[in-house]
């Protein structure tokens, strides 16, 4: 019989009750360390005061009233973002699958206006993901999210990862855009190096090809930067994001430049819950913390930290790690035992991480994770490479 939630998930057996900071409390009691962050959603932990604070305020005034009207909170969240990135406006989604579908059509409909309406084609990497609404597994295209749905979003060009060879020779007169992932996160964080991004940057401005940047899962903090193409020193002319910015309230954004997002008028789309009031005073909370130079700082001297110790950790473990690669606190353990092993190992060791393609395990921790936290994770991390280690020689 089919179960009464329908099992797309394969789930760890585990049922988390309460999150404090970096931990989560299992209904048993135990208390698991919390390197997951809910996919890198939890940016400041679990029930950080100040997100609990804007949550509650906002609940006792009003929940929801439309994108009818006018709503404060989405105006604040829109500034605070437009002040602090290359973007001068900002469309409120739930989620980031949704900025894919905005991107998308922003950038098809920007050609349109400029009566070029053949430029619909958006070139994008393999082992990228974008989400699973239809545009969003067309412009991934690997089979695994594809196959058996049927009719796909035409007007995508896969290419392989980084290669900037194979992106200058599909550039025609029909490519709209091109769409890419500054780290890739399910793809087994894949940094792009600063260097293609500055090229695919450049071979935009050459062609006047629009750059979709999805920092979905990379951005609001999570590389050092708030937006990790920061550290490429470009900018792109429309930006996905979601997962951190409502530290744990759905909520997702598209960022664009003025002339990138012209075309996009009164009518053109909408969402009934988009940029709704609880959505935005959580995500304006959040922006709060972490666009401050102080906040990123930290990011910073942490990420080093934790990079340091997983280094010894691979040097330690070399039967069950190959290396450590990533960027900030978006980092990854590239496996030579079984990835899902790890993971699963880490359960028992009450360490929490989430696999990824690639044979990696990701470290997705709270950008608020302390000293103390990266060297206890560590540790944890320790005991499941020898329960690893114990199973592959018994
Ligand atoms: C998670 C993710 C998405 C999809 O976001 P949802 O909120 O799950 O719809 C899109 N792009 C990237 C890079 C992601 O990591």
């Amino acid at each position: 019989m089919i179960p009464s939630v329908l099992p797309t998930y394969a789930r760890a057996p585990l049922t988390f009750v309460k999150g404090e900071g970096s931990w989560l409390i299992e209904a048993d009691g135990r208390r698991f360390l919390d390197l997951g962050a809910g996919i890198a959603v939890n940016s400041l932990g679990h029930a950080h005061p100040k997100l609990v604070a804007a949550l509650g305020e906002q609940a006792n005034a009003l929940w929801h009233t439309s994108n009818l009207y006018n709503i404060p909170a989405q105006q604040k969240l829109a500034d605070l973002l437009v002040e602090h990135t290359f973007a001068d406006t900002a469309f409120f989604t739930n989620s980031g699958t949704e900025a894919c579908e905005l991107a998308v059509k922003m950038a098809r409909k920007y050609w349109h206006d400029k009566d070029q309406p053949e430029r619909v084609k958006i070139i994008t990497f393999d082992g990228s993901f974008h989400g699973r609404s239809a545009a969003g597994i067309a412009a991934a295209g690997s089979e695994k999210m594809t196959k058996g749905f049927g009719p796909l979003l035409p007007g995508f060009i896969h290419l392989p990862f980084a290669d900037h060879a194979a992106a200058t020779e599909a550039m025609d007169a029909t490519v709209a855009a091109i769409l890419v992932e500054p780290v890739q996160g399910e793809g087994g964080i894949r940094p792009l190096p600063d260097a293609c991004l500055k090229g695919l940057r450049d071979l935009c401005d050459e062609t006047g090809t629009l750059l979709i940047l999805d920092e979905v899962q990379c951005g609001m903090g999570r590389t050092g930067k708030l937006f990790a193409h920061e550290w490429a020193g470009i900018d792109p002319d429309i930006m996905m994001v979601a997962k951190g910015i409502g530290g744990g309230f759905p909520l997702g954004a598209v960022l664009a430049t003025e002339d990138a997002a012209r075309s996009m008028t009164a009518g053109t789309h909408g969402s009934t819950y988009g940029g709704n009031p609880l959505a935005c005073a959580v995500g304006c909370a959040v922006m709060e913390e972490v666009a401050s130079e102080d906040f990123l700082t930290e990011v910073n001297r942490k990420a080093g930290l934790l990079r340091q110790k997983l280094e010894g950790l691979v040097a330690s473990h070399p039967d069950v790690f190959e290396s450590v690669r990533g960027s900030g606190l978006m980092l990854g353990l590239k496996c030579k035992a079984t990835n899902a092993d790890v993971v699963k190992a880490g359960y028992d060791a009450e360490v929490l991480t989430v696999p990824a393609a690639d044979n990696v395990i990701r470290l997705l921790p709270p950008l608020t994770i302390t000293d103390d936290e990266i060297a206890e994770a560590v540790a944890r991390l320790d005991l499941a490479a020898l329960a690893v280690e114990r199973g592959a020689n018994a």
